[in-house]
């Protein structure tokens, strides 16, 4: 079993977010007003199933899935989500098409930028590749951060996510410092070391290295 440090219990953050652990990896569910939404979305059915149980979460309830990228261990249980739409990338289907997991709903693809509204709650696309071709952050509700496998979180800090899994690890760099320079997030939450409220210790070194860019251009 791979062991990532910081993984969350399956259980609530807040009033309004859950996390679900499936072994090694977190998937997120949001209260919107009326809906459930979800991201990612564990690997293992019958776990995930027992874990919605648990947290007294109606699976019927979940209209939207939004894909972080499509490794087994965050895209494989689309299929276990009645009537939810599953929103991925617009670089996703080109890409993996050969990996599309199984679901019963057509999936909707999502052009970098653009904001979806489930139920009153705005999830925006924001495109990082780096740890896959066609992975995505999502800013849901212009403060909480998802960044999948982009970043992973050590001591408080943002990192590129672990080397070995990534296939373009060149465009980590980018994605990250993107990442950093969004305004008005509050919350980073990773797929599997964790969350942190203190965005500016998690971004400072992303930060401070495009004003020192920024410095010596302008010299
Ligand atoms: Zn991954």
């Amino acid at each position: 079993m791979l062991f990532f440090p910081g993984l969350l219990p399956t259980g609530k953050i807040d009033s309004q977010l859950l996390t679900i652990r499936d072994g090694f990896v977190n998937m997120y569910v949001l209260k919107a007003s009326t809906k459930l939404i979800c991201i990612d979305t564990g690997w293992r059915s019958k776990h995930m199933l027992r874990e919605f149980n648990t947290l007294q979460l109606d699976i019927q309830e979940v209209a939207a899935v939004f894909l972080t990228h499509l490794h087994w261990d965050h895209a494989r249980c689309t299929g276990i989500f009645p009537n939810a739409e599953i929103y991925v990338s617009e670089k996703t289907i080109t890409s993996f098409s050969n990996r599309k997991p199984r679901s019963k709903r057509p999936w909707i693809q999502v052009q970098d930028d653009q904001q979806i509204s489930v139920s009153g709650l705005q999830v925006r696309f924001i495109n990082t590749p780096g740890h896959t071709a066609d992975s995505v952050s999502f800013l849901v509700g212009g403060k909480l951060l998802f960044t999948g496998d982009c970043l992973r979180l050590c001591e408080g800090e943002a990192l590129p996510f672990y080397s070995c899994f990534n296939k373009v690890n060149t465009l980590l760099a980018g994605s990250a410092r993107r990442l950093a320079n969004l305004k008005g997030v509050e919350s980073l939450l990773t797929a599997h070391t964790g969350i942190t409220n203190n965005t500016d210790r998690a971004f400072a070194k992303w930060r401070e290295h495009a004003t020192a860019k920024k410095r010596s251009v302008t010299r």
